[in-house]
């Protein structure tokens, strides 16, 4: 039999059904694969016992036949996501410890469908950053390399460890979250497929908050279908989350392999940064060859405010993010450090608990929000957030959906970006303004740079229709038919 951890997802639900192997079988192969790539760090937590068990009670469930959509999958769980009985971190030494007493909506959605559960996988602190190095687990490692090199590259950030987890064979697929491009940049950076979907498709209840207006959860898998069909178990509205849509979740999967036949694509001109490589303008180009072959329509659109989407994003999310973290105070769970008084107890829990970068968040987010300069800062931030949202409502008059790059360049070597954080924010120039508006965004792995590492292009849809997407992503991913591994080194 094939190694069963090079199964797409969907041939792996294929090979269930007909009982070509059991769950038992595809999760242990899945655990030794985990346990032989801790060289990688994408898991902060493996929960092999638990994944066995699992296993078990889903082969069960199939031999009496009462196999959910997802049965036997096993799959890796972002630690932003809040999971019952099993330490959640947030990637943050602030929580150390904790372990839920209740299950995040996605991940019971998982679980209700039949999904097995790996273990947690690697992230950002609080999923603040582009590289997966501020963790206080350490950094992931990119499974891809450089042709002839053996630098260390980042799988990108916030969902290194899934991007990584799913890249190196180590799940099937795995959850993650997107705030400004955490699921798409890191997609990007590793060669594997991710969605975010509208703001409110996927419920943000039992999710780590970093900044409540942006966050969504999202899938990364192999393949446009296996992460339709993870989106399809993911999504649903959800009384607990007061932001979650009340709408009926389509089956996605249905949509991969549609004709794209007629559809108008917009190319938004404001994306033609400066300084990108050429190889990324070359790749953009070629996707539009592409979707033209299979039929669309191309047209210029303008979003005039791009310019001006990653200083919004920098001023909302951090001021979000301080509200939210407030509540990280040596009190109720986690890190506690004794001081003289509560105050000081309060200072010296924050400032041992917290990395710099969340630091910085905190800081910049306390003082776009102080009285003086909520005006000049926050309330104009917002007001530059509609004119995007806006910018897009005009597009998407004339246009279907929207094609750039994912993100300006290929996976980067780690420490490179870390001393400058703007050139580390420049990262998300694509991929912010669609979380600013509460679009659907996905990114298809469509080549590779002249060093052989992958490279994604991007594309937007109309809020509520990741179906447009998943068809366009399947004829993408069809032309583009990219079929190259990182090779084994770990
Ligand atoms: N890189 C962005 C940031 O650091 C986005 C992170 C995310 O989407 N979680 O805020």
């Amino acid at each position: 039999m094939s190694d069963l951890t090079s199964l797409t997802l969907k041939a792996a639900l294929d090979g269930l059904n007909d009982k070509s192997f059991s769950s038992v079988e595809i999760t242990q192969a899945h655990v030794e694969a985990v346990e032989a790539a801790r060289a990688l760090n994408a898991y902060v937590l493996e929960t092999p016992d638990k994944a066995i068990e699992m296993a078990k009670a889903s082969d069960a469930r199939r031999a009496s036949g009462n196999a959910g959509p997802l049965d036997g999958a096993p799959l890796g769980i972002k630690d932003l996501f809040c999971t019952k009985g099993v330490r959640s971190t947030a990637g943050s030494k602030i929580i150390g410890e904790f372990v839920p007493t209740y299950e995040s909506t996605v991940t019971s959605n998982l679980w209700r469908d039949g999904a097995v559960m790996l273990g947690k996988l690697n992230l950002d602190e609080f999923a603040m950053g582009s590289s997966n190095e501020t963790s206080a687990w350490g950094p992931v490692v990119n499974p891809w390399r450089a042709q002839g090199g053996n630098t260390k590259l980042t799988p990108g950030g916030s969902s290194g460890g899934s991007a990584a987890a799913v890249a190196a064979q180590l799940c099937l697929g795995a959850t993650a979250t997107d705030t400004g491009g955490s699921i798409r940049q890191p997609a990007s950076f590793t060669g594997t497929v991710g969605i975010k979907p509208t703001y409110g498709r996927c419920s943000r209840w039992g999710i780590v908050a970093f900044a409540s207006s942006l966050d969504q959860a999202g899938p990364m898998a192999r393949t446009v279908e296996d992460t339709a069909i993870l989106l399809t178990s993911m999504a649903g509205h959800d009384p607990k989350d007061s932001t979650s849509l009340p709408v009926e979740t389509p089956d996605f999967a249905s949509f991969v392999g549609k004709s794209v036949k007629g559809l108008r694509i917009g190319v938004p001109k404001e994306y033609r940064v400066d300084n990108m490589p050429a190889e990324i303008d070359a790749l953009w180009e070629q996707g539009i060859a592409w979707l033209k072959d299979a039929g669309c329509e191309i047209v210029e659109v303008s979003l005039p405010h791009t310019k001006y989407a990653l200083p919004a994003y920098y001023i909302v999310a951090p001021a979000e993010a301080s509200s939210n973290l407030a509540r990280y105070d040596g009190m109720r769970y986690g890190l506690r450090v004794e001081g003289a008084n509560l105050t000081d107890t309060y200072e010296k829990s924050r400032a041992e608990g917290f990395g710099a970068e969340v630091k910085r968040r905190i800081l910049i987010g306390t003082y776009v929000l102080s009285a003086g300069y909520y005006d000049a800062y926050y309330v104009k931030a917002l007001k530059v957030r509609r004119r995007i949202a806006d910018d897009f409502d005009q597009a998407f008059e004339k246009v279907d959906a929207l094609l750039t790059p994912t993100a300006p360049s290929a996976a980067f070597g780690l420490g490179d970006r870390s001393d400058d954080p703007v050139a580390m924010y420049l990262n998300d120039i694509f991929t912010v303004t669609v979380n600013l508006a509460g679009l659907p965004g996905m990114s298809i792995p469509a080549g590779l740079d002249a060093s052989g590492l992958p490279l994604g292009l991007q594309l937007i849809g109309r809020a509520l229709d990741e179906g447009t997407l998943f068809s366009l992503g399947g004829a993408l991913e069809k032309a583009a038919n990219f079929q190259a591994k990182p090779a084994k080194w770990w």
